[in-house]
């Protein structure tokens, strides 16, 4: 009977070797598989360079604030109205004194100011001011009135575009503005369109002439000064309004059907 050979104290230390290394490697198996499945695709931070930048850039003395750059306010756009024939003429006047420059003049203010309101920055210009020739803006309307006769079909009132000579985008874009016009200013003052007293004096204005090929303009009549006299002496407001209305329909992009909320409280 032979005598069972004794383990050497090297085939134990074989042994536990290689239970160790099979140990240690079930032990990292198990931690990989914990890590995986603990941090999933979107918890791991996304690299970008502007992270980097911001570390090397930014005052660690001060841990998490971030300097944003400030947004710069965008300038408010721009709005000629021409108050007609002011600082040039009277236009046409009536028997007893009225004169179309004053009567203009009382609308153009409160168009300026209702604009001004809606957050617009707005010139005032002249008949023939000088800042016409070259003028860019994203709209501009000249505020004209017809004539006194107490003609009973002498009532309502008309518009011309820009004829986009130098640009068809021009006479595009007028005659939008004409649409929008022509829309609120119908439903503001309850007068109707006159196409028959659209003269020459509107569809060539010496304006359309000298402004920038690409600003949107259009005339307006707002009306005859003897049958619709009541509305345009007594009641600027509500013709300012109906301009008003119909330069910030154009300049919203609003449907021309549907009202524009009306521009002053
Ligand atoms: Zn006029």
């Amino acid at each position: 009977m032979s005598k069972p050979r004794k383990p050497s104290p090297k085939d134990a230390a074989e042994r536990e070797s290689a239970l160790s290394l099979f140990l240690r490697g079930i032990f990292w198996a198990a931690v990989i598989a914990l890590v995986l499945v603990s941090v999933s695709s979107t918890d791991i931070p996304e690299f970008s360079w502007s992270q980097i930048a911001w570390w090397h850039t930014s005052d660690h003395t001060q841990p998490g604030l971030v300097f944003l750059p400030t947004p710069t306010p965008q300038p408010a756009l721009r709005v000629g109205i021409i108050s007609g024939h002011w600082e040039n003429d009277s236009g046409a006047t009536c028997p007893d004194g009225l004169q179309e420059v004053d009567v203009n003049h009382a609308i153009a203010l409160r168009v300026q100011a209702d604009l001004r309101r809606a957050g617009y920055q707005v010139d005032l210009l002249a008949e023939f001011d000088p800042r016409l020739k070259g003028y860019q803006a994203a709209a501009l309307v000249s505020i004209h009135a017809d004539v006194c006769d107490l003609n009973p079909d002498f009532t309502g009132y008309k518009t011309a575009p820009a004829r986009g000579t130098g640009n068809p985008a021009q006479l595009q874009n007028s005659l939008h503005l004409k649409a929008c016009l022509d829309a609120r200013y119908a439903t503001a003052t309850g007068l109707s369109y006159h196409p028959t007293s659209v003269s020459r004096h509107m569809t060539g204005y010496h304006a359309f002439n000298e402004i920038a090929p690409d600003t949107p303009a259009v005339i307006i009549e707002t009306g005859f000064m003897g049958m619709d006299r009541d509305l345009l002496v007594n009641h600027p407001d509500i013709v300012a309004r109906g301009i008003t209305n119909g330069i910030l329909c154009y300049l919203h992009n609003d449907p021309i059907s549907t009202p524009t909320p009306a521009a002053t409280p």
